[in-house]
């Protein structure tokens, strides 16, 4: 089916949007989730968003995180699939709006796609 490809490809493009667009301080701000940043611009420390128990360490870059205590380790969208909770597409629906309404990016959502 070739609608089916095209749908897919349209989401491959967003999730792209949302990870090269939105970092996982952005989703702490968004979901308004305490976070302290570490000494030195080492990253940042929040209670981890899939145990709830354990402390989820944010990478420096801001795209990766991990949690010593369950073990979880993902980027931006699995951080905040576990945090919401929101599924997959739910997920992509939600960062690139909130990408898009930030300002900046928004011209590449619609129109061309090359
Ligand atoms: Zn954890």
């Amino acid at each position: 089916m070739t609608r089916a490809r095209t749908l897919d490809a349209a989401l491959e493009a967003r999730k792209a949007d949302v990870k090269a667009g939105v970092s996982i301080p952005d989703v702490l701000e968004l979901l308004t989730i305490d976070a302290d940043p570490l000494t030195g611009g080492r990253g940042w420390v929040c209670d981890c968003p899939c145990c709830a128990e354990g402390r989820a360490r944010v990478s420096a870059d801001g795209r990766r995180f991990s949690c010593a205590s369950c073990g979880a380790s993902s980027d931006v969208i699995g951080f905040y699939q576990a945090a919401r909770p929101a599924g997959f597409l739910q997920t992509i629906d939600d960062l690139h709006a909130a990408l898009t309404t930030r300002g900046g990016r928004g011209d590449t959502e619609t129109g061309s796609l090359f």
